[in-house]
């Protein structure tokens, strides 16, 4: 058994739902994990917006322009009138809904069952697709069995006998498809794994079955060794250990959500990255590979901001630090990275909502300055610093030069080395990397 995944793109117009309907059919057996058509789920953010606003005519003319689009949508992927019929009645579930929204108050529960609709339609139209060339698949609700639990982490024992029995009801069937992203949350409520969530949903299904493989199926060939949309010349790199990957994701390499990682790492299951416009491409594996001393990728995290406490008196002195992080901690606020020194310690973080609150309560330790607009650049690869000759932090320091560093971090994990550098920079440092570290 393997679980696909296939983003947006990759079923974003008739053309490219029609590939993927032949990738998956007669293909073994398969969980197809599919995601919302490519602009789909920021539509609808766009409808939620208007509608917190209480802006109901924005919300109606962005909600008719979806309708539209998906009606040319039907109209382009089915060849017979019975088939289009069928897909526009499953639409108008998602489309009857949101046209009831216009005319009430909007809840915070009702914006997730909005953002919700993206990947029911998309399933929905595959189904029938499938249906319509005689290829037998069962669809199956992520709602009934995608849960997660008080703390919004996905709870895997629920998840995996509900998904189970359900699997179980239709055990001749080798094709199953499943909404990627939407979930219910502890108290039954409609809820979603997080934008880009469709990766975790499908990591998450590997794991609680066991699956041979995860694979997810994107608009390219792998993950780069730099961020395509600002770095030129990059390639595919053909392995990663699961510890490189969760590296980049975390630190934005927008091919992987950040969560998918952990479960198929925790089962052992390899992931593979691969392209639908490009299907024999090798794309990506990440697996558990032995190390082989080798820098894979860059990665940039945005919306930084680096926050500095100076004190003479008690830096480094016993319990200084736990009260530095206990604060952040007390504000729900993940610290990135940090660097420490006798006499001040910088940390960095992306979460800014309680940065005012946060400065209050630091200044009782020190000098806090505070410095915004920053990124932080990850190198990654197999970098133990033990490994004599490979200079991975020289090289990387090196590609650098002549662009300030405002913070570098080694030896945290052997997988990164992180440098935090002004935003205006990311795109010049991201080039002089992959320049320096990868093409020669
Ligand atoms: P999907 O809709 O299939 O989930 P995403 O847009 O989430 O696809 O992820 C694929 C995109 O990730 C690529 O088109 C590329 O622009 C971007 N990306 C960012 N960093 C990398 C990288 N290091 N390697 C490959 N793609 C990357
Ligand atoms: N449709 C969701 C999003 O756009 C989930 C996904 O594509 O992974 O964020
Ligand atoms: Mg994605």
């Amino acid at each position: 058994m393997k679980v696909l995944k296939f983003g947006g793109t990759s079923v974003g117009t008739p053309e490219r739902m029609r590939s993927v309907a032949s990738l998956i059919s007669g293909a073994g057996r398969n969980v197809v994990v599919l995601s919302a058509m490519a602009g789909t789920t920021n539509t609808l953010v766009e409808i939620s917006d208007y509608l917190r606003r209480g802006n109901v005519p924005g919300a109606q003319e962005t909600l008719n322009g979806l309708r539209a689009r998906y009606a040319a949508v039907v109209a382009g992927l089915y060849r017979t009138a019975e088939a289009a019929v069928r897909a526009t009645e499953a639409l108008d579930r998602s489309f009857g809904f949101l046209a009831r929204l216009m005319s009430e108050d909007f809840s915070q529960a009702e914006e997730k069952e909005v953002l919700a609709c993206g990947e029911l339609m998309s399933t929905a139209l595959m189904q029938t697709y499938l249906e319509e060339r005689g290829v037998r698949s069962v669809l199956i609700p992520a709602l009934e069995y995608m849960r997660t639990g008080p703390e919004g982490e996905p709870d895997m024992r629920y998840i995996s006998s509900r998904l189970r029995r359900l699997m179980e009801a239709d055990a001749d069937v080798d094709l199953w498809l499943t909404q990627g992203f939407i979930c219910r949350n502890a108290y039954g409520e409609v809820d979603n794994l997080r934008r880009g969530g469709s990766d975790y949903s499908a990591s998450i299904i590997g794991a609680v079955l066991d699956a041979e493989e995860i694979q997810i199926w994107t608009d390219i060939d792998g993950m780069h060794t730099g961020d395509p949309r600002y770095v030129e010349n990059t390639r595919p790199v053909g392995r990663l250990h699961f510890e490189e990957a969760a590296e980049l994701a975390y630190f934005g390499a927008k091919i992987l959500h950040p969560s998918c990682v952990l479960p198929a790492k925790l089962h052992d299951i390899p992931v593979r990255l691969l392209n639908t416009m490009q299907p024999d491409a090798p794309g990506t594996t990440i697996a558990n590979f032995p190390p082989d001393g080798t820098i894979k990728a860059v990665a940039a995290k945005d919306n930084i901001t680096a926050i500095k406490i100076k004190s003479g008196r008690m830096l480094l002195a016993y319990g200084f630090l736990h009260r530095v992080f206990e604060t952040f901690d007390r504000y729900n606020t993940a610290i990135d990275m940090m660097a420490t020194s006798e006499v001040g310690v910088s940390v960095t973080i992306d979460n800014t909502d309680h940065l005012a609150a946060i400065v209050d309560e630091l200044k009782e330790f020190g000098t806090v300055t505070v410095e915004s607009d920053l990124v932080i650049i990850c190198v990654v690869g197999d970098l133990e610093w033990q490994q004599t000759g490979c200079d991975f932090q020289a090289r990387a320091v090196e590609a650098l030069r002549g662009i300030p560093v405002r913070m570098i971090s080694y030896g945290g994990s052997n997988y990164n080395i992180s440098m935090v550098v002004r935003a205006a920079d990311k795109v010049e440092a991201l080039n002089l990397l992959n320049r320096h570290l990868f093409e020669n």
